[in-house]
């Protein structure tokens, strides 16, 4: 009788022993079910590679989970990111308290290039280390946000840097000139009698005209190599700013000048029609009392109103 209850035991061991290996089988598959449904992608990596993927990494990195384990992460990060990802990983398997979040370039194995956000951290296991890389991919909302930083630093007409952003660039690059460290000069610029250009043929043609200028000045300062980066911005409706940073009094009348002769002699394509334009400057130095950037523009606007009044297509500098 005792044998019998002692082999009806091992019976119910055997069998809640089955029970508790299906359950775990079972929370295993639930478990990588919902990790399949994660919309963001997961690696379960250890030192020598991945041991699980779910699907959403699997569709980031194009590859089959069979192929995935065993692989590296590294195997799919683009070159100028394999240090950085590569430091994160080991500094995510040494200390189990860390966490990083990095921007990452995946290359896909059909050449395609995505734009990763992967988050380590370190996963409770016994023995040799285990962390979990999180991938997000960030691409869409990275180019977002380079196309709506550039629509806000941006004139929507001739392309060149707006107003706000040149006051912004000048207030740096001031405050290096206070503190001593690199001389600044601006050139402030208007097209002469452009009123008559949009009286005569058209307010379209006028601003053909404006993108016109702000090509060749594009043009201009991607010849002109010995300035530091020099910006070029729309300021007011025909009116364009050019900062120099690192120029001398000298060197901006120079290349205001040089600037001016070239608009002079360009042939501008208007619809039917070429057009000549010339355009007054007046340039300003950073001097030492200059409290603010507004002192220059105050002191270039003086200057370009002489050029004007000294008869046009001319660059007057500052006193
Ligand atoms: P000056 O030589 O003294 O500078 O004469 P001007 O005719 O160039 O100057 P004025 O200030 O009398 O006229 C500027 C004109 O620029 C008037 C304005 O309608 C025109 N303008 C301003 N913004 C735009 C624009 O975005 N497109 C066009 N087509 N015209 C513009
Ligand atoms: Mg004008
Ligand atoms: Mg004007």
């Amino acid at each position: 009788m005792d044998d019998l209850d002692l082999f009806a035991d091992d019976g119910d061991a055997a069998e809640a022993a089955s029970l508790t290996q299906q359950a775990i089988v079972d929370t295993q598959q639930n478990l990588g079910k919902m990790l399949d449904l994660m919309p963001i992608g997961l690696l379960i990596h250890t030192q020598q590679g991945i041991v699980f993927a779910n699907r959403q990494a699997c569709s980031f990195l194009q590859a089959e989970p069979a192929i995935l384990r065993g692989q590296h992460l590294l195997d799919y990060a683009a070159t100028g990111d394999v240090d950085a990802v590569s430091h994160a990983l080991r500094l995510t398997f040494t200390d189990p308290d860390s966490s990083f979040d990095i921007d990452c370039a995946i290359e896909r194995p059909d050449g395609s290039s995505r734009l990763m956000k992967l988050t380590t951290g370190s996963l409770p296991w016994a023995g040799n280390p285990v962390i979990q890389v999180l991938m997000q991919d960030i691409t869409d909302q990275k180019r977002a946000e380079v196309s709506l930083r550039q629509m806000t630093i941006t004139d929507e007409l001739t392309g060149a840097y707006n107003r706000r952003h040149a006051l912004y660039e000048a207030g740096l690059h001031f405050d290096s000139a206070v503190a001593g460290r690199a001389p600044l000069s601006i050139v402030m610029l208007d097209i002469d009698h452009f009123k008559r250009v949009n009286d005569t043929y058209g307010h379209d043609a006028g601003d053909c005209v404006l993108k016109a200028l702000a090509r060749l000045a594009h043009q201009f300062l991607a010849t002109n190599t010995k300035l530091d980066s020099p910006l070029f911005a729309r300021f007011g409706g025909e009116e364009f700013l050019f900062l120099l940073p690192g120029a001398g009094d000298q060197s901006a009348f120079e290349f205001a000048d040089a600037f001016r002769q070239r608009v002079a002699v360009t042939a501008i394509d208007l619809p039917g029609t070429k057009l000549k334009v010339t355009l007054s400057a007046g340039t300003a130095g950073f001097r030492a009392g200059d409290t603010s950037f507004d002192t220059m523009l105050k002191r270039a606007d003086t200057a370009l109103y002489i050029a004007k009044a000294e008869g046009r297509n001319r660059v007057c500098p500052s006193d």
